[in-house]
């Protein structure tokens, strides 16, 4: 994107999260909603579809303007992000690298609008680190499939409209192998998406499970070629990881933030905390850890950008990110002392929001197996 054009984009959401979604945020944690109003700014700032091509409505940035976006957001509720991630991220780039000339025509521009939301169902109870181990399957009938399965913790199943989902089409297949994608209409006959589930924090974003009862789908309903959608799942989440970074980049942000604004003006024995050499090193700590995360996310984009790394880079920055904004978070929490730890305080809630960085889209361990992978392949 032009680069006068994406600082606009850039401040038009920056100004948006600030002034419109910041004072709204103890709101949405203690409702556990998105305002209406905010879906709809939302979507007029094109948000639905930043990581989604022009051609179908989106604004088509690229990686290295997505993690400056990314951090903008971060500044925010995670659950603000959560709304519009899945059509940008993991469900959103299944169907513009793999989908159909029909099926990207039918649903991009939809999702770019927000006019529909898709959700990324591959999780299932004993497939979460190891997707490979997935169960649901879609059985061959004729020029149909018939689709059945149960997926966990799918992130705005309630909203969705449309499931990019993962199932086993070759029965004798083994892990990797086997596995298809699909687009499922959420009102498809057959599919049922349970309550939503009560999470420790990003209250406002939504996971519930999904059933498929024997779901009868269209030959067209596949994404990519049959048997190949293990590979389809694992490049939507590597984009996904490091956006996924820059958003804990700008998270970790906040949390300093709101660490200094507090050391500077609470008082204890008579002087301000922040005049407290060991209350300093909090905040220099935090510093200079969050500076070492957003220059990788930087580096990590850029090369993503020119095609030299789209596997170790997000890999790393994501494992770093999660788990310095973990400790940023918690610094914050020690520096604000008791009124940390209290409901309602900013700091709290960022603290239960950042714990689950570090699980999805890949855990911490995850993302060192797949790190010492790419280091050993030589
Ligand atoms: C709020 C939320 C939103 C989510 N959204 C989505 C979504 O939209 N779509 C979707 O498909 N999924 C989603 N998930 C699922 C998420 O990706 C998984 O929870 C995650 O990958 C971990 O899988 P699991 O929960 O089954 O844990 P497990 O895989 O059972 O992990 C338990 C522990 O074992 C460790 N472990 C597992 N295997 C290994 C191994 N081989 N080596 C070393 N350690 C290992 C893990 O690191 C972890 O510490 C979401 C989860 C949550 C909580």
């Amino acid at each position: 994107m032009d680069a006068d054009v994406f600082g606009q984009v850039l401040g038009a959401a920056r100004d948006f999260v600030r002034k419109e979604v910041v004072p709204r945020e103890a709101e949405i944690d203690e409702r556990d909603e998105i305002p209406a109003e905010i879906r709809e700014k939302a979507a007029e700032l094109g948000l639905f579809g930043w990581a989604l091509p022009e051609e179908y409505g989106g604004l088509g940035l690229g990686m290295a303007e997505d993690v400056r976006l990314a951090i903008e957001l971060g500044w925010t509720t995670p659950a603000f992000r959560s709304l519009f991630g899945t059509n940008n991220g993991i469900a959103g780039q299944a169907i513009v690298h793999h989908g159909t000339p029909e099926q990207r025509t039918h649903w991009l521009p939809r999702l770019a609008a927000g006019q529909a939301i898709a959700s990324f169902a591959l999780t299932e109870a004993e497939a979460g680190s190891d997707p490979g181990g997935l169960t649901s399957r879609a059985v061959r009938d004729g020029d149909r499939y018939r689709l059945s399965g149960t997926k966990r913790f799918i992130t705005n199943a309630p909203l969705a409209e449309v499931f990019v989902a993962f199932a086993r089409t070759d029965p004798e297949s083994r892990g990797s192998h086997g596995i298809s994608a699909f687009l499922v209409p959420a009102g498809a006959p057959g599919v049922t998406v349970g309550p939503h589930d009560a999470k420790m924090g990003q209250a406002g974003a939504w996971t519930s499970e999904v059933v498929f009862d024997d779901v009868e789908l269209a030959g067209e309903a596949l994404i990519g070629e049959e048997g190949k959608g293990f590979g389809i799942a694992m490049a939507s989440l590597a984009r996904g990881r490091l956006h996924i970074a820059a958003l804990c980049v700008g998270l970790a942000e906040r949390a300093l933030a709101e660490a200094v604004e507090y050391a500077r003006t609470a008082r204890q024995g008579g002087r301000v905390i922040g005049e407290y050499q060991l209350v300093q090193a909090l905040l220099a700590e935090s510093h200079a850890e969050l500076a070492a995360g957003r220059a990788m996310v930087h580096e990590a984009a850029a090369k993503y950008d020119s095609g030299e790394d789209r596997r170790l880079g997000p890999s790393s920055a994501k494992l770093f990110c999660t788990e310095m904004l973990g400790r940023v978070a918690d610094r914050a929490v020690q520096v604000h002392g008791g009124t940390g730890y209290v409901r309602g305080v900013t700091v709290e809630r960022i603290y239960r929001d950042a714990r689950l960085f570090r699980i999805y889209e890949g855990t911490s361990e995850i993302q060192k197996l797949v790190i010492a992978r790419q280091l050993l392949k030589g």
